[in-house]
């Protein structure tokens, strides 16, 4: 690791990442729009609203329409996915996040079993809705929550875990497949029984507007855009950018490159033939064809981007 470090030092990384003319992606289609709007709708039966996002990235890309049309009850994020994210710098980001208003937050994996922060997320609402006026909902003695968050940041995940750890049941929310499809329905669902609390299970709604074309490669990075809207071959090349700026070189050994390197071409050729991920072609020559086999570099950036998103390239922390 020393010696790839001296390679950092010596300049043989990119410090700036070229985006060139790339625009942002506006992608809201319409069931966000719909989503959204039954969110807004659905707020008066709300107690407190619990914000999932993705802890390798918890400052960009939260929803800023969050912000403004649901900031007015109780608030909790959830940095869903930690053990994907290297959070050596947990106590830097707690203090950004409070200085943006940001009080309540914890870090959980959903995945696991029984998770520590999960377990303390009722406490944690429960004080702090006693702590709240609850509008005209006085008489009433259970809780409702908002579960609400872009794609693919680990909602369902919460609300299975949550039902593991308090009602010993098993799941109750779909996972995984493609961030944000179709899906326009709130679900309600219960997930404690002392004291009573249901959680409405919202679809996935990114920001309408995504504040920059960095926002917008973390954000594709981290599952929470279709691929083929920003492109894997730019997502491969800005995941590679960020391991190494991050001096984060496990993507070394798992590929069997023997050191780092930043050029993606080179790296996806050696990933293609590692992996035997080669495809043949025709090549039109003076004297007749001829079958070449050439590398795949597609199927060598699907692996790449999959192995990071399953924490296989090792912890990183993008903003
Ligand atoms: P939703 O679209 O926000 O409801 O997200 P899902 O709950 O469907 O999860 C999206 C993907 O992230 C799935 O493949 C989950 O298995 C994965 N996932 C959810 N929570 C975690 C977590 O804490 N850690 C890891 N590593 N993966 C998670």
């Amino acid at each position: 690791m020393k010696l790839y470090n001296a390679l950092c030092n010596t300049g043989a990384f990119r410090t700036v990442f070229a985006f060139g003319e790339r625009e942002v992606a506006h992608w809201f289609p319409g069931h966000m729009a719909k989503g959204l709007q039954q969110m807004k709708y659905n707020l008066k039966n709300v107690d407190c609203i619990i914000e999932i996002h993705d802890a390798r990235i918890p400052f960009s890309g939260r929803n800023p329409l969050f912000q403004e049309s649901l900031d007015v009850r109780p608030h909790v994020l959830v940095l869903n996915k930690m053990d994907l994210a290297d959070l050596s710098g947990k106590q830097r980001i707690l203090t950004k996040l409070e200085r943006s208003g940001v009080r309540n937050v914890l870090f959980t994996d959903c995945l696991r079993q029984q998770d520590k922060s999960v377990r303390n997320l009722i406490p944690m609402v429960t004080e702090l809705i006693e702590g709240h006026p609850r509008f005209n909902r006085e008489e009433n003695t259970s809780f409702c929550l908002m579960a609400i968050g872009v794609p693919n940041v680990g909602k369902s995940s919460l609300i299975n875990s949550l039902r593991r750890t308090y009602l010993k049941k098993g799941r109750a929310s779909k996972v995984g497949g493609e961030p944000g499809i179709t899906r326009a329905v709130l679900t309600r669902i219960q997930v404690c029984q002392r004291p009573i609390v249901h959680l409405l299970d919202t679809p996935g709604v990114l920001p309408p507007k995504i504040e920059s074309v960095e926002t917008g490669m973390k954000l594709a990075l981290c599952g929470t855009i279709l691929d083929h809207l920003v492109g894997e071959d730019i997502i491969a090349d800005y995941l590679l950018f960020s391991l190494n700026k991050l001096e984060q070189f496990s993507y070394v050994q798992k590929y069997d490159l023997g050191e780092p390197c930043d050029d993606i071409q080179n790296v996806l050729k050696r990933i293609a033939v590692n992996l035997r991920k080669t495809q043949q072609v025709t090549a039109f020559t003076g004297v007749g064809n001829i079958t070449i086999t050439v590398p795949n570099y597609s199927a060598a950036a699907y692996d790449f981007i999959r192995a990071f998103r399953k924490g296989e390239l090792g912890k990183v922390m993008l903003d």
